[in-house]
């Protein structure tokens, strides 16, 4: 402050009544000076509270002394005389500091302007503004507007700033992000990158436009001004951006739009995750149960509800259902103690039971603990159920025992029952029988009902066997005609006993596909430990005494105990096979004939064609034998082709010496059975040129089994070529008078075996007296065969029967033999004596 040089004159004071009141009247700070004093002369309250001094101690204040700054010093000092300005122009106006009487300055607006007092006086009106409101307000402003930057600057959206035309006004980091601009790219540029950058840019801009008009046509503030619009974009990058459009309102309008762009992308992505979560979660197979912290089931899918069998899960976890109560087996004790926790594993998988409505339930667990994963604490549970897999496993496992036909145990069964026995006692093994039993020609029943037929024979066969053995006897099928029974502490007694019982059961008759069928079975029995100690010894040895049965049979025994030499008997078997395929390329089988006579007449009326067979070193092998063994090894095709063929050929031979001899061939089932023997028959006869009528084929009854109608056709494409058809000894076999009533053939064979004890047997006599009633009822010949007496003869002759061959006329005989035999026939001098010795 500048220090007074002037003599303190105070100056008179304004007329009161003429300034005073409007003085106090005015709201701005005023006071009077007198321009020659440069005193106070008046004052108003608005200035007395500014410079905080009272109107009394201000009255007569040098100017000089109260200003506080150069500007105003230097004015009072040099200050010019008012009445030379013009009034009402101020003298000086500017901002200033005036000194508070508490010491502080303030800051103030001083307007000074010349104003003569009215008494003659001339004076300045001082007029005082304080600024401290306004700096006040700018300093809020200031605060607000660095408040506003700073949060705009670090909000997540990003917000562009533009004009009513879309010209950018500014924008904050986070749009500088996520538009990737960098300080070089203009922003009057940033309009058409945001449009390039999407998908769709003419949609985008369209769609900018009609939002800008939309709002646009009405930006009145008030209601509008909370007005706003939402839109999402795809851009070309993949990502999705939402934008906020608004509207912003100034000075009475709209001045302008804010975009608030948010990247949408992650968020999107987050939530279809979660969705797909949801529904994976739903429709999951496995049982899905999160439990919090203390074990409390807190949520569960649909499965585990299933699994648990509460349909609403959910309300009873409520009621606080603990997941360890649901979990153990109450049989088997406490739930097992999971070993999550105490080692700290985010993971643990095991089998575990859960306790279901139904009982407990083995279920794979999978337990992931929730907090390792960042999800909070709790457990998720995902549960497995095992049942279904376990039933399947089991029934994969007794399929693996299992014929799959019959139901019945195979030889993997057999195998684990062999074990088990041998177990039982260890050390020695128990007494114990192997019954095997074979379906004799399933093939050609087969072959005659079809697979589907032979699979009922088998399975009525299964039926029967597993309705007729023990409880403690196991049944299996073995192969496709052989079923085995093993018979625990059976000895050979016992286990002779149980092949008749179940022989019998098997031989009653059984009706398929409407055929009736006669199944002949045979069965072998092996011991153990006597014929072996393990399974495939014992099945080995009960395979070759079955197949005994098939070489040796003799009347009802279809049975055989294993003896240790028929080990040697199948060496001879394989060897006897051996040479009998060798005998069929040298030429080492031959025929014989044997006559067969009219009883009345003594007259030839035929001759059975009989295989012979001398081996060099076997020597002369029985029929009984080599046949058999042949038809075992399904050889008797061959052979028997060249039978027929060899016989057509003599009998053509004798026909063209002028001997209508007819010749009866033997014929095996299984040649009957190649689909092609008819045939066969026909290009022999015609290769030969033997009338069809010398030409008689001998069948035993087995061909009866299977399709009838099948044999019949071929019977009677034989029987319509003129080929004569016998049945082979009769009364032995599958005989069925029903049938014989409807095959087309001409003549019977009575079996040996009953002409044996004639006359004496009676039972024998009544069957033979039987056979002939009835070839004569069907108008069919009938031969007895094996005639050896003339007893025997001569009670057939009583009988009625026509017709016989035997060693009583002539034994089966080489072709010269034979020749030279019919030669004396023909002969007068013989003629009447047809028995030959
Ligand atoms: P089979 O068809 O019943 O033949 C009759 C058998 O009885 C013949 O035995 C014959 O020699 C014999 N025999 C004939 N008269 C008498 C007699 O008064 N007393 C005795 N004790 N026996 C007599 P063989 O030749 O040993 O033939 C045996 C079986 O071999 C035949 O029985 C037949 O089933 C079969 N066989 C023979 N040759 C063939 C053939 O070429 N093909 C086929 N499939 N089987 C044949
Ligand atoms: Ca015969
Ligand atoms: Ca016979």
């Amino acid at each position: 402050m500048w220090p007074d040089t002037r003599a303190p004159a105070r100056a008179d004071a304004l007329p009161a009544l003429l300034t005073q009141p409007w003085l106090d009247a005015l709201l701005e700070a005023c006071c009077v000076i007198d321009a020659a004093s440069q005193q106070i002369v008046g004052v108003n309250t608005a200035a007395c509270e500014l410079w905080g001094r009272s109107a009394a101690a201000l009255h007569g204040s040098s100017m000089a002394d109260l200003a506080a700054t150069p500007e105003d010093c230097l004015f009072w000092l040099d200050a010019p005389d008012p009445s030379q300005l013009a009034p009402g122009h101020p003298a000086l106006h500017s901002d200033t500091l005036i000194l508070h009487a508490d010491g502080t300055v303030r800051e103030v607006e001083r307007r000074i302007t010349p104003m003569p007092l009215g008494d003659g006086r001339a004076g300045w009106l001082m007029c005082l503004g304080s600024l401290a409101p306004q700096r006040r307000a700018e300093a809020e402003l200031h605060r607000i507007s660095l408040e506003l930057g700073t949060t705009l600057e670090n909000t997540h959206d990003a917000i562009l700033a533009t004009d009513l035309d879309g010209a950018v006004r500014s924008y904050n980091r986070a749009f500088a992000q996520l538009w990737q601009l960098d300080e070089s790219r203009p922003a009057q540029a940033l309009p058409d990158m945001l449009a390039s950058a999407m998908a769709n840019p003419p949609a985008y801009r369209q769609q900018l436009c009609a939002r800008q008009a939309e709002f646009g046509a009405d930006v009145t503030p008030g209601p509008q001004a909370t007005r706003f619009v939402t839109d999402r974009f795809l851009l070309q990058d993949g990502r999705t951006l939402e934008r906020r459009l608004v509207p912003q309102y100034g000075r009475g309008g709209a001045v302008g739009w804010l975009q608030i762009w948010r990247d949408l992308t992650q968020q999107l992505a987050d939530e279809a995750r979660l969705l797909i979560a949801s529904r994976v979660f739903e429709a999951s197979q496995d049982a899905l149960i999160v439990t919090d912290e203390r074990q409390c089931i807190v949520a569960a899918n649909p499965a585990a509800c299933r699994l648990i069998g509460a349909e609403d899960v959910l309300r009873d976890a409520c009621a606080g259902q603990r997941m360890d109560t649901l979990l153990g087996d109450a049989a088997a004790g406490p739930a097992p103690q999971l070993p999550l926790r105490r080692q700290g594993d985010a993971s643990w998988q095991g089998p575990l039971t859960v306790l279901g409505a139904d009982g407990p339930v083995p279920v794979q667990a999978t337990v992931i603990d929730l907090s390792a994963s960042g999800c909070g604490p709790g457990q998720l549970y995902v549960l497995r159920d095992l049942r279904e897999r376990l039933a399947q496993q089991q029934q994969l496992h007794d399929l693996r025992l299992r014929d799959g036909l019959t139901g019945l145990g195979n030889r993997a069964q057999l195998s684990q029952w062999m074990d088990g026995h041998a177990a039982s006692t260890p050390g020695t093994a128990p007494p114990l029988a192997v019954l095997m039993l074979g379906i004799d020609r399933l093939r050609s029943i087969n072959d005659s009902l079809g697979h589907p037929g032979g699979d009922q024979v088998v399975i009525e066969v299964a039926r029967r066997l597993s309705t007729s053995v023990r409880a403690a006897d196991a049944l299996a099928r073995l192969g496709s005609d052989t079923f085995v029974v093993l018979l625990h502490g059976a000895d050979a007694p016992t286990a002779e006993a149980t092949a008749r019982r179940l022989l019998a059961t098997l031989s009653q008759p059984m009706t398929v596909a409407g055929a009736r069928i006669d199944l002949s079975v045979s069965a072998g029995i092996a011991l153990c430990p006597a014929d072996g100690e393990d399974l495939d010894t014992l099945l080995e040895n009960a395979s070759r005494a079955m197949l005994r049965v098939h070489q040796h049979h003799h009347g009802d025994l279809r049975y055989c105990v294993y003896q240790p030499r028929m080990s040697e008997e199948m060496r001879s078997r394989l060897q006897l096979d051996q040479a009998m395929r060798k005998a069929l390329t040298l030429g080492g089988f031959h025929l014989r004939y044997q006559p067969q006579i009219d009883m009345r007449t003594g007259a030839l009326v035929g001759a059975e064609a009989l295989c012979r067979w001398h081996d060099p070193v076997l020597g002369e092998v029985s029929p009984m034998r080599f046949i058999g063994a042949a038809e075992a090894s399904g050889l008797i095709v061959e052979l028997g082709h060249w039978v027929l063929g060899e016989a057509v050929r003599q009998a053509a031979a004798w026909h063209a010496q002028g001997h209508a001899i007819a010749v009866s061939v033997n014929v095996s089932i299984l040649q009957f059975q190649q689909g092609d023997f008819v045939e066969r028959v026909a290009q022999q006869l015609s290769l030969h040129r033997l009338p069809a009528h010398l030409l008689e084929l001998e069948l035993t009854e087995s061909i009866l089994i299977g399709d009838l109608e099948d044999i019949l056709q071929q019977l009677q494409d034989l029987a319509a070529r003129g080929v004569r058809l016998a049945i082979d000894d009769f009364g032995t076999g599958y005989s069925s008078l029903n049938y014989v009533k409807r095959l087309p053939i001409h003549r019977i064979k009575i079996d040996r075996s009953f002409i044996q004890r004639l006359p004496d047997d009676r039972s024998d006599a009544a069957i033979t007296q039987t056979i002939i009633d009835l070839a004569r009822s069907l108008k069919l010949a009938v031969i007895a065969e094996g005639v050896e007496t003339q007893a025997q003869f001569q009670a057939l002759a009583d009988m009625g029967c026509r017709e016989y061959q035997g060693y009583l006329c002539a034994p089966a005989l080489p072709v010269a033999q034979f020749e030279a035999w019919l030669q004396a026939q023909t002969t007068p001098a013989a003629a009447g004596t047809a028995r030959v010795a």
